[in-house]
């Protein structure tokens, strides 16, 4: 439902912020759109993907974060779930993780041929861990990954793929300072900041940092690092984005 995305090349210290200080304030920023569950993964510089998720209100999450608190980052994407395939649990929360958890995806939306995707890959052995459409996309994009060794060239594949709605993002633990997104049928904006870029799914997602945005087209494809922004289309051809500033009283 609400999706949030950053990176930057600076220190928590210096930046005044972590990534998980941008993503949970993104995602408490959409929480006007109303939610089931919430839920972050981040990949710290030299160790590995980790993420926190939980049914119920951001407070829950922060609870389970103040409980269990994850390493540092300042890379990160954050959901909040609006169950369309599988009850609001912990499970089913997202971020979904595939390739042994170094890979985790966030999704709104609905993935309208995840059964056939999901039969195929249960064939081929790959075991799910929830009762979500986005899982299969998690490990869509895992077997892309490995296929083609580029995270962004297995998201076009990926897209190309999957039939519906999506808002998709994905970082992996071999990419420290990469968040790869994709969307078809839901909405997606980038947030451009000053050694920091942002993802989200409505620019209030990172209004708080940023008011130049950069409007995404459908069907295209996204890699941010902390001092780029790359668009290609579901062929691969780059696309020159659109900056906007974003005039919004907050
Ligand atoms: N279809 C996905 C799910 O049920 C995503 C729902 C959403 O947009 O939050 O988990």
């Amino acid at each position: 439902c609400g999706i949030v995305g950053f990176v930057s090349s600076s220190t928590p210290e210096t930046a005044g912020h972590s990534a998980l200080d941008v993503v949970m304030a993104g995602l408490s920023r959409l929480e006007y759109r109303g939610y089931d569950s919430a839920g972050v993964a981040l990949v710290p510089e030299d160790g590995p993907l980790v993420s926190a998720k939980k049914a119920g209100k951001l407070t829950n999450l922060t609870e389970e974060l103040q409980a269990n608190p994850l390493p540092e980052a300042m890379t990160g994407i954050g959901h909040t779930r609006w169950a369309t395939h599988g009850r609001p649990n912990d499970e089913n929360a997202h971020p979904h993780l595939a390739d042994e958890g170094r890979l985790a995806i966030i999704h709104n939306g609905i993935i309208e041929n995840f059964a056939a995707l999901k039969a195929d890959l249960l064939d081929a052995g790959v075991e799910f861990s929830s009762e979500t459409d986005t899982e299969v996309a998690a490990h869509q994009l895992a077997k892309n990954y490995r296929a083609v060794g580029d995270l962004t060239e297995a998201m076009r594949l990926t897209a190309r793929e999957l039939e519906g709605a999506f808002t998709l993002l994905a970082v992996h633990q071999d990419l420290p300072g990469r968040v790869v997104a994709a969307r078809r049928n839901s909405p997606l904006v980038i947030g451009l900041g000053e050694g920091e870029n942002f993802l989200g799914s409505d620019v209030a997602a990172f209004i708080d940092y940023t008011r130049k945005a950069m409007e995404i087209g459908q069907d295209e494809i996204v890699t941010i690092t902390a001092d780029s922004v790359n668009i290609i289309d579901i062929d691969g051809t780059a696309v020159a984005g659109e900056p906007f500033e974003v005039d919004w009283d907050t």
